[in-house]
């Protein structure tokens, strides 16, 4: 109830009639929407993984690409979206396939910047799985870059995480990048590492 209030007030900030026909029911389908796009706070990310690790003899890299996700920018509560692509080489573990992009909603679903996420993403699979390496790359749009009309060439942004054999090897990071294909060309890719900032939080 508390948290329909505070909506009810925000409306009445923006100028807007809060009691008005469309909004009467606003306030709790903000409440709803925002308790499941931040339901990642409450999971519990060992549950998540469980009974999901399973011990092999296997040292190929494992891919699972375009992984679909929604996040919400932590400066503005606007979205940003895209796809997370990743890959491991497992040691004497691999995990359940459907258990990644599980593991990428459980982070997505915060109030996050496209880096952390990113971070997030690729620890918990090196802490969980202990692979010989792990790599994780996101493309999203922000919206809180092109709705306002800031930054347009950089609404589109890549993050990449790399441990182990992706980092130590330029030629396993290659097979990597490769197999997956971004949709950017390489100095977007840079421009973005270099920039380290997936939406600007100053404005
Ligand atoms: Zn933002």
């Amino acid at each position: 109830m508390r948290m329909q209030e505070l909506i009810r007030q925000l409306l009445a900030e923006l100028g807007e009639d809060p009691a008005r026909e469309g909004l009467r029911d606003t306030p709790k389908r903000v409440e709803k929407a925002y308790g499941f796009l931040t339901s990642g706070y409450h999971a519990d990310i060992g549950q998540v993984l469980n009974n999901a690790l399973f011990t092999v003899d296997y040292s190929e890299m494992v891919i699972v690409k375009d992984i679909d996700f929604y996040s919400l920018c932590e400066h503005h509560l606007l979205p940003f979206f895209g796809k997370c692509h990743v890959a491991y080489i497992p040691s004497t573990k691999v995990i359940g396939l459907s258990k990644i992009p599980r593991i990428v909603d459980v982070f997505a679903r915060r109030l996050q910047v496209q880096e952390r996420l990113t971070n997030q993403i690729a620890d918990t699979i090196r802490d969980t799985v202990a692979p010989l390496g792990v790599a994780v790359v996101m493309e999203a749009t922000h919206l809180c870059m092109s709705m306002r009309g800031v930054e347009k060439q950089n609404s589109f942004c890549v993050t990449s995480a790399m441990h182990g054999a992706f980092r130590d090897s330029a030629r396993t990071r290659m097979e990597f990048l490769e197999l997956i294909k971004l949709r950017t060309v390489g100095p977007v890719m840079r421009e973005a590492q270099a920039a380290g900032l997936a939406c600007v939080a100053d404005d």
